[in-house]
C-alpha cells in the first residue's frame, strides 16, 4: 500500500487549505526555480527515467513525448496544452486535482512548458466543470499575484503565461486534435495525423498535449527524483496513480495508489469490498468506458497496470474502475455506452458515424432479446470494421466495449434471445 509520505496529491479530498499558502505548506512550489535552472535536457531525461506514462488513457511515455518538441524555434512559438476535458464515463480523477490541489498542476505547467520551450500553456477544461474552473482560475490568479506566473515566473528567468480555456461540453474535445481545433475556436473535430501536434499543433505550431495528472505529478517527481517514482509498480508501469472506483463497491472513491496494486487490494482497502461480497461480483470495466470489460473470474486476480490489463485484452485507460455486481444487466450497461458513443461521434468518418448507430441499434435488440443468434457475430464483425478504420480513437472506443461483452458474456446474450422465443424472461434480464 502507498504510504502517506509517498502521496503526490496530499489534498485530493479537499480536507486542507487549497490556496497557495496551503499548497506551499504541503511542499509545493518549493525550489521551482532551482529545478528549472537544471535545464531542459535534465528535466526531459529525468522524466524519461521516471518511467511516467501518460495518465490520459493511452499510456505513452511522457518524457519521450516531450522530446519530440523542437529544440530550437524556427520562428514559431511552442505550446503546452493540458487536456482537462475528462469526459469519459466513469473518469473523475482530474477534477479532484483541479478543485482541491490545483497548485500541483500549475507548477507542473510551468516546469513542463519550460522543458518544451513553451512560454504559453493552455488548460482546456471540460464544459461541465464550472466549480473546477473557478478553483483553478483562483489559483492561477494567486500565482500571478505572487510572481509565480508571468514575467520571470517563480524567479526562474522564464517568462510564462497560463490560460484557462473552457469547452462547451463535447466528449470528442478530449481527443487531442479535436481539442486543438476547439481551442482555436472551431468545431471540435479531430484532425488527420500526421502531422502530429509536436510538428504542427495549435495554430500550426509545435504543441504537446498532456493529461492533467501527467503534468501535476511532474514537480514532485523532479523534487524527489526519478528513481523514487520508478520504484512504484512493476517495470514499465512505474509510479503512483489516481484510481477512480465507481459502481457496486461499498464505498466508491478516488484514491492515489501505487501502480500495479492488485484489484482485490484496491477494492478491499479503499472501497470496503464488493457490495454483497466477492461472490456477488459480475464484471469490471477497469479503465473508463472505452476499454473492454472483464468478468469476475479474470479480474479477481488482476493487477492494475497497463501491461497486465493489456495482456488480458482490456486496458488501464484512465484507471476509472467501474464495478458491476450480479444485479447488473451487463448487456444493457454496454448498450448504454454504445448509445453514448453514438451520440458523441463527430460524424466526420463513415465507419464511426454509421457504425456507432448500427452497433447501438443491434445492442438495443440484444437487450430485449428480440434478435437472431447470428446477429451476435454480425455485430462483432461490424465492430471490427469500425475499429482501426477511423480518424480518431472514438471508433475504437465504441467498438471495444461491445467486443468485451461478446467475448465474455456471449452465453448471456444467447440465453436472452432463446428465452425470449420460449416466452420466459432470462434470470439476468433487466427489471
Ligand atoms: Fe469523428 Fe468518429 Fe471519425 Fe473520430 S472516429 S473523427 S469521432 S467520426
Amino acid at each position: 500500500m502507498l504510504k502517506d509520505e509517498d502521496r503526490i496529491f496530499t489534498n485530493l479530498y479537499g480536507m486542507h487549505d487549497r490556496t497557495l499558502a496551503g499548497a506551499r505548506a504541503r511542499g509545493h512550489w518549493d525550489g521551482t526555480a532551482g529545478i528549472i535552472a537544471k535545464g531542459r535536457d535534465w528535466i526531459v531525461n529525468e522524466m524519461k527515467s521516471s518511467g511516467l506514462r501518460g495518465r490520459g488513457g493511452a499510456g505513452f511515455p511522457t518524457g519521450l513525448k516531450w522530446s519530440f518538441m523542437p529544440k530550437e524555434s524556427d520562428g514559431r512559438p511552442s505550446y503546452l496544452v493540458v487536456n482537462a476535458d475528462e469526459s469519459e464515463p466513469g473518469t473523475c480523477k482530474d477534477r479532484e486535482i483541479m478543485r482541491h490541489d490545483p497548485h500541483t498542476l500549475i507548477e507542473g505547467c510551468l516546469i513542463a512548458s519550460f522543458a518544451m520551450g513553451a512560454h504559453t500553456c493552455y488548460i482546456y477544461l471540460r464544459g461541465e466543470y464550472i466549480r473546477e474552473r473557478e478553483a483553478l482560475q483562483a489559483a492561477i490568479d494567486e500565482c500571478y499575484d505572487a510572481g509565480l506566473l508571468g514575467r520571470d515566473a517563480a524567479g526562474s528567468g522564464w517568462d510564462f503565461d497560463l490560460q484557462l480555456a473552457h469547452g462547451a461540453g463535447a466528449y470528442i474535445c478530449g481527443e487531442e486534435t479535436a481539442l486543438l481545433e476547439s481551442l482555436e475556436g472551431k468545431k471540435g473535430m479531430p484532425r488527420m495525423k500526421p502531422p502530429f501536434p509536436a510538428g504542427a499543433g495549435l495554430y500550426g505550431c509545435p504543441t504537446t498535449v498532456n493529461n492533467v495528472e501527467s503534468i501535476a505529478v511532474v514537480p514532485t517527481i523532479l523534487r524527489r527524483g526519478a528513481q523514487w517514482f520508478a520504484g512504484f509498480g512493476r517495470p514499465n508501469n512505474a509510479g503512483t496513480k489516481i484510481f477512480a472506483i465507481s459502481g457496486h463497491v461499498n464505498h466508491p472513491c478516488v484514491v492515489e495508489e501505487a501502480m500495479s496494486i492488485s484489484f482485490e487490494e484496491l477494492i478491499e482497502r479503499h472501497c470496503g469490498g464488493i457490495r454483497g461480497g466477492w461472490d456477488n461480483l459480475k464484471a469490471v470495466i477497469p479503465g473508463g468506458s472505452s476499454v473492454p470489460c472483464l468478468p469476475a473470474a479474470t479480474i479477481r486476480d488482476g493487477i492494475m497496470d497497463f501491461d497486465w490489463l493489456r495482456e488480458h485484452r482490456s486496458g488501464l485507460g484512465t484507471a476509472a474502475v467501474i464495478v458491476m455486481d450480479q444485479s447488473t444487466d451487463v448487456i444493457k450497461a454496454i448498450w448504454r455506452l454504445a448509445k453514448f458513443y453514438k451520440h458523441e461521434s463527430c460524424g466526420q468518418c463513415t465507419p464511426c458515424r454509421e457504425g456507432t448507430g448500427w452497433m447501438m441499434r443491434v445492442m438495443e435488440r440484444l437487450v430485449t432479446g428480440e434478435a437472431e443468434i447470428e446477429e451476435i457475430d454480425m455485430l462483432l464483425d461490424v465492430t471490427k470494421q469500425v475499429e482501426g478504420h477511423t480518424i480518431c480513437a472514438l471508433g475504437d472506443a465504441a467498438a471495444w466495449p461491445i467486443q468485451g461483452l461478446i467475448r465474455h458474456f456471449r452465453d448471456e446474450i444467447e440465453d436472452r434471445i432463446r428465452h425470449k422465443r420460449t416466452g420466459r424472461v432470462s434470470a439476468v434480464a433487466a427489471e
